[in-house]
């Protein structure tokens, strides 16, 4: 058979043995054990709609996924396998919950840090070349910079890492087209895409690589609760669908934000759900821009059917990596695009 679309395997995969009258979705098992003698005895060792879960998510990211409760509960397993003393450089764009961890892990000796600009890539290479780990994530947060993820393989650092919770295995497959070992996602955004679980995932781009992650989510006990991951495997099923809706209209908030007097600068990856945009007025003008939406919700967080909108700067982590006083990060959900803009040509009318 050819090999499937994406937007087949989402649907199509991790249903289990397909024998008659089985159900069509795989169970919610609650159940801490399990009889002696099967594939799983305890349930921190597996769970069947964990392994149709890391079927799907697999397969789209082309590797081998591993389950966790959430998706900084996955980005420390990964961090697990950098030795002791051993350096890491970091995209200054990532996730600041995996900043401020690797601050607190070279504070405690356990490892070195570099942060870089992970969009500059003949500085990044630099940095991490011969490096235990080299961590990027692109687009950047919440700047929504690129990275030339391929480019930066040139580094040749023991383990090359992308977060890709922002572009999905839809839109970027770093494991097969830029050479990295391991993929991370926060399940909780796009991949989940309901705000409803907290959930996270790992995807090495072979069974060893993921055998040494599972047995660090063995011992870390980091062990996902089925409910939270069967409703993560139902959010997969849309994943397709959702993004390509969510990013048309992202592509078009993009444009219309463009030529708005309220606003100074877009800043727009050039695919995917997210935009960020630079409120004219400073730092007052976007918290009066987030307090005046009445359709898009004010929430942190991101990759759920309801538009998000959020002043990044207000938190010390995004301050010190110097993100703009006035910039409103914006999460695209699935209501009309006509709507959505309306609403935020409203709330910019009230500042202007
Ligand atoms: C939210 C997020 C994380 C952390 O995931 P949780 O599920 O909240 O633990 C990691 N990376 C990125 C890019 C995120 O947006």
């Amino acid at each position: 058979m050819e090999p499937l679309d994406p937007s087949t395997i989402a649907v199509s995969l991790g249903r289990g043995a397909h024998r008659a009258g089985d159900p069509l979705n795989v169970p919610v098992v609650l159940s801490s054990t399990f009889r002696a003698g099967g594939a799983i005895g305890y349930a921190r060792e597996g769970n069947p709609v964990w392994e149709a879960f890391e079927e799907v998510i697999g397969a789209l990211e082309g590797g081998v996924a591993v389950v966790f409760p959430s998706g900084l509960a996955a980005v420390r397993a990964i961090l697990e396998l950098v030795p002791v003393g051993g350096h890491v450089v970091a995209a200054h764009g990532s996730y600041s919950g995996t900043r401020r961890l690797l601050q607190d892990l070279e504070a405690r000796g356990r490892l070195t840090t570099r942060l870089v600009d992970i969009t500059d890539t003949s500085t990044a290479v630099g940095a991490a070349d011969g490096a235990a780990l080299l961590w990027a994530e692109s687009p950047t947060n919440p700047m929504m910079g690129v990275a030339d993820l391929a480019g930066l393989r040139a580094a040749k650092p023991e383990l090359y890492v992308v977060d890709n919770t922002f572009a999905t295995p839809l839109l970027q497959r770093p494991l097969v087209d830029a050479g990295a070992d391991l993929v991370v996602h926060s399940a909780t955004k796009l991949i989940g895409g309901h705000s409803d679980v907290v959930l996270g995932v790992v995807v090495a781009r072979d069974e060893s690589l993921a055998s040494e992650i599972r047995q660090v989510r063995t011992e870390h006990g980091a062990v996902a609760g089925p409910l939270e991951v069967f409703l993560a495997l139902r959010g997969v099923r849309t994943l397709p669908v959702r993004v390509e809706r969510a990013s048309a209209t992202a592509a078009a908030l993009a444009g219309r934000f463009g030529s708005h007097a309220g606003v100074d600068e877009v800043l727009y990856p050039g695919f995917g759900t997210m935009l960020s945009v630079l409120v004219h007025g400073g730092a007052a003008a976007a918290e009066r821009f987030c307090s005046g939406v009445r359709l898009a919700v004010p929430a942190t967080s991101l990759g759920g059917v309801e538009t998000l909108v959020e002043r990044r700067a207000q938190y010390h982590w995004d301050a010190v990596a110097g993100v703009p006083d006035n910039l409103v990060r914006i999460s695209v959900g699935l209501e009309h695009v006509d709507d959505v803009w309306r609403d935020f040509e409203q709330a910019l009318a009230q500042i202007t």
